[in-house]
């Protein structure tokens, strides 16, 4: 039997970042991770931006700048760009890696190959401590507070009770690849059926001959296997991988990711949950490791700072009061376009593209950024000449 402050499940970016900064903040810290090293099974794509990340402290030798945006439809495409790179493709297993390093800098402890597989709880039916599967044998580790960043899982919450199996939910497969002919300044979002029937592909250049493709879909609007889908269009070079020519598979990645918004609640006596667990991404373009950095950050700030108050749920109320503020309301925005998109049909997208060749770049920047502000969105719902745009800024407006 062990004894520590904080135990942090999942070493991903946000029980990364939590443990970090609980232990700079005086914590005693341990993070379980299951995998046998800090991102050895890759669950994303890594795009992110670059303002945002760099404000993270995360520099230009982990990503690779992009500023060109095309979006592929059946009969249709447009490539916004502009004058400076706004996002990035990161490379994810130096990112992470990175990231343990801080945590172990300050003095957390990090596990490991070393799974959670039950949760111990008091008499008062609290949680106060996690059973640990780890290569030393079975561990007990009794801590007063737990940070649940498992992912999509959100293992120790769901074990507790405390929250269910998420219901909607988007799956991707992608391979990363060697390319004999990219453009590695610009993304490419694949829309139409022929990629996806809920959801859509893509081809995210990390450098020179090196890029990301792949195939994501939404459960329960579809049943379609991403991954079936990714091997299907790589096999047949459909557009644009006709133009790329050898494509060579590196690495395959797979994940699973909520799609429903926050977690009604993320945080009860002795416990947080933070990242993919509590639901803290944006559904649009499934964008989440900045959310899981900045968010498990704050969480391992006011998890450190709870410990005077017993971890009870009023001393970390404050973590899900900021959370929500900072997030809840571009998500539902976010979510109602993505609904739009994700029962669209060929025709209607190559429609859709249309509405976005007339955005300027700073306005397709916010608009795919999930940043909409009340002001921006209202001005672009009130002067935009066409009436199928106005359609699309009115979704975003509603409330
Ligand atoms: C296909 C796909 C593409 C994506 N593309 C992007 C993108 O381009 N940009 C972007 O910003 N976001 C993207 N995302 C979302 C992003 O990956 C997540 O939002 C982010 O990884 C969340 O970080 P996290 O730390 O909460 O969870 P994760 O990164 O999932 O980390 C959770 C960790 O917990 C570990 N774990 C789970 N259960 C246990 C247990 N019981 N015991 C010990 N360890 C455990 C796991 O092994 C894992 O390492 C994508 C997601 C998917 C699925």
């Amino acid at each position: 039997m062990v004894k520590y402050d904080i135990a942090v499940v999942g070493g991903g970016p946000a029980g990364l970042s939590a443990a970090h900064i609980a232990a700079r903040s005086g914590a005693k810290v341990i993070l379980f991770e299951k995998d046998g090293a800090i991102a050895q099974n890759i669950r994303t794509s890594g795009v992110t931006w670059i303002d945002e990340i760099e404000k993270l402290g995360i520099h230009r030798e982990y990503y690779n700048p992009i500023n060109k945006y095309s979006f592929l439809s059946p009969s249709n495409e447009v490539t916004i760009g502009g004058p400076v790179a706004s996002s990035c493709v990161l490379n994810v297993r130096g990112t992470y890696q990175y990231l343990a390093s801080l945590a172990a800098e300050s003095g957390a402890e990090l596990m490991i190959k070393s799974k959670v597989t039950n949760v111990k709880v008091n008499l008062e039916n609290r949680i106060a401590g996690l059973k640990v599967s780890t290569p030393k044998g079975d561990l007990t580790v009794d801590c007063n507070l737990v940070i649940d960043a498992s992912g999509f899982s959100s293992s120790v919450a769901r074990r507790l009770g405390i929250v269910s199996e998420w219901k909607r939910y988007g799956i991707g497969a992608e391979y990363e690849c060697y390319c004999e002919n990219i453009d590695n300044e610009t993304w490419v979002l694949l829309v139409g059926q022929m990629y996806s029937n809920a959801g859509y592909g893509w081809i995210f250049p990390l450098s020179k001959n090196r890029a990301r493709i792949g195939i994501g879909v939404g459960r329960p609007e579809s049943n379609m296997d991403p991954l079936q889908r990714l091997h299907f269009i790589m096999e047949k070079k459909l557009k644009p991988l006709d133009k790329m020519g050898k494509i060579q598979p590196l690495e395959l990645h797979y994940g699973f990711i909520p799609n429903e918004g926050l977690r009604r609640s993320t945080v009860s006596d002795g416990l947080i949950l933070v990242g993919d667990s509590a639901g803290q991404s944006n559904p649009l373009v499934l964008e989440g490791i900045r959310y899981a950095i900045e968010f498990g950050r704050l969480a391992g700030e006011i998890g450190a700072k709870s410990l005077s108050y017993n971890s009870d749920r009023e001393s970390l109320l404050d973590y899900e009061r900021i959370c929500k503020s900072k997030m809840e309301s571009k998500i539902k925005s976010a979510l109602r376009v993505q609904y739009r998109w994700l029962h669209l049909s060929d025709e209607e997208w190559d429609r859709e593209i249309e509405i976005l060749k007339d955005l300027s770049y700073n306005d397709f920047l916010d608009f795919i950024k999930a940043n909409f502000s009340t002001i921006n969105i209202m001005r672009l719902a009130l002067n935009h000449p066409r009436l199928a745009a106005r359609e699309l800024f009115n979704i975003v407006l509603k409330h």
